[in-house]
């Protein structure tokens, strides 16, 4: 949590699965904005590591798109991509603590036979003690015993889940041997000294389990804001998979304009066409209100080709 001895540091991390839409554009405005209103810096980081998932060349064209957009960062972009020894290390301490197990179950395993939560299929625990004989472990899991974990979110108010009932031991190096989000991007907000996390709530299910590894690994602990997120008529997430356009960097400061009034900051009465991204991110900066954010999960929106 920051407070007036630490220095504001907030970051954006998108993950280059394609080019940024209106939804990741409201991720990086509110994050930006939360920074910039308290003085502070903002980072940018790639997650990278999901190789599978990714684009060719999503990666620069995000970073063009937020400069386009006025965005401007501090310091080097960090790539997740070339942190695999630093994760090896986590990994390492993580063995040493008597967390991390290997475990033999498949996707399907799981899904078919182990009970739904509220967020998925808890993870029974079935690995724990060793893998069944003649199986191979595939993926590493931390265990989680009876963890409650909650936190206060400005907006969303206070979450917590029972880590053990609701999530189960989860997987922090996947099958396929990447490190999982979860475990990486909590290394990295500490490494980064970053002091509060602002980001959409489709992410807000994930934040226990990233306070459980702050908590064994000995971690700051920063604050976390979750912004409402755009949704399309269906209920679903803007997003590459529900086809999202891509932002126009030939028209900034409308897209600026819209993600600034979706997070229920006052009118911008000057005509969009004649005001620069910066100079209206500079008018934006000294009028932001984090308390006027919409206390929602999510905000249906319709996204015009413009956008
Ligand atoms: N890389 C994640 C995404 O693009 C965001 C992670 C985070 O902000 O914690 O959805």
């Amino acid at each position: 949590m920051s407070d007036s001895a630490t220095p504001y540091r907030g970051r954006f991390a998108p993950t280059p699965s394609g080019p940024l839409h209106f939804g990741s554009l409201v991720a990086a405005l509110g994050s930006w904005m939360q920074a910039r209103a308290a003085g502070g810096e903002w980072l940018v980081r790639m997650e990278d590591l999901d190789p599978p998932r990714e684009m060719a060349g999503a990666a620069d064209a995000i970073l063009r798109s937020l400069e386009a957009h006025g965005l401007a960062w501090d310091g080097p972009v960090v790539y997740q991509s070339g942190r695999g020894e630093f994760y090896s290390t986590v990994f390492e301490e993580l063995d040493r603590l008597g967390l991390l197990y290997g475990c033999a179950c498949t996707r399907k395993e799981i899904n078919e036979g182990m009970p739904r939560g509220a967020y998925g299929p808890v993870y029974s625990g079935r690995c724990r003690h060793g893998v069944p004989p003649g199986r191979e472990p595939r993926a590493l899991r931390v265990r989680v015993e009876g963890a409650e974990l909650g936190f206060a979110d400005p907006l969303q108010g206070w979450f917590s889940q029972h880590l053990e009932r609701e999530v189960g031991d989860f997987v922090v190096r996947r099958a396929d041997g990447l490190t999982a989000y979860q475990l990486a991007v909590v290394v990295d907000d500490a490494e980064q000294g970053v002091s509060e996390v602002v980001r959409g709530s489709d992410l807000l299910d994930s934040t226990p389990r990233q306070l459980y590894l702050q908590r064994v690994l000995g971690l700051p602990r920063p604050g976390y804001l979750h912004l409402p997120v755009a949704t399309n008529r269906d209920g679903q997430k803007w997003s590459k998979q529900s086809h999202a356009p891509p932002l126009d960097d030939g028209a900034p400061t409308a897209a600026l304009i819209a993600a600034w009034r979706f997070l229920g900051q006052p009118p911008f009465e000057a005509d969009p066409r004649e005001a620069t991204p910066e100079a209206f991110l500079a008018w934006g900066a000294a009028r932001w209100q984090c308390g006027r954010i919409p206390a929602r999960l999510s905000i249906e929106t319709a996204l015009g080709a413009k956008l």
